[in-house]
């Protein structure tokens, strides 16, 4: 198994790598998936990330843009080293000490380099539990930025500049069109499925 790590270092190469001037492409890894990408969120956060989690997870999941992604939270695996669990994204939250980043996502991938799985530590050493309230943006968005890379996606931009997206560094809250664009171009338009059909009870006959 190989994994990849979405983390500071790593993404001054991929930024070092995209000639000036060129439309950087916004996939970083890609889960083998078609028509939708319907995964399960392990949360193995402490409580005063859930709201956060939500936010974030409700973000990626929005039903319009033709968005494949359809994501759900579940218990955590409750992994001490918040290990990969195959099919599934975990997340967990711990203070790591000052590692440069604060947030950071790895991708397990088969021989193919389809995603299997994805896991996303946060770092408590960046989002201290304080009174300064502007840090809840700071949190907000480093959740949402975490999630989009475990979907596939890369940045959009590093340098600060306000591209209103989680995926940029400026502290945005929430994907934008853009984003969603990506994920189409990555997993199709969202197509339910025929368990989808079957569950809201539309009936097929011939
Ligand atoms: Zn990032």
């Amino acid at each position: 198994m190989k994994l990849k790590i979405a983390g500071l270092l790593t993404l001054l190469v991929v930024a070092l790598a995209v000639p000036l001037g060129a439309k950087a492409d916004h996939e970083w890894m890609r889960w083998g998936a078609r028509d939708r990408l319907v995964l399960e969120v392990g949360n193995n956060m402490d409580p005063r990330w859930h709201p956060q989690l939500e936010a974030a997870v409700a973000g990626w999941s929005v039903t319009d843009h033709g968005n494949p992604v359809r994501l759900k939270i579940v218990p955590g695996a409750g992994n001490p080293d918040c290990g990969i669990v195959p099919g599934r994204i975990e997340i967990c939250n711990w203070d790591l000490g000052p590692t440069g980043w604060s947030g950071a996502t790895w991708a397990e991938h088969d021989e193919q380099g389809n995603v299997t799985a994805m896991r996303i530590i946060i770092n408590d050493y960046y989002h201290p539990d304080d009174e300064q309230w502007d840090r809840a943006k700071n949190r907000q968005w480093i959740v949402c930025h975490e999630l989009g890379h475990a979907l596939g996606l890369d940045h959009f931009d590093e340098a600060g500049v306000d591209l209103d997206t989680c995926m940029d560094y400026s502290d945005n809250i929430a994907p934008n069109e853009h984003d969603f664009e990506q994920l189409v171009a990555m997993y199709g338009r969202w197509r339910p499925s025929w368990n989808y059909w079957i569950r809201i009870g539309v009936a097929v006959s011939k």
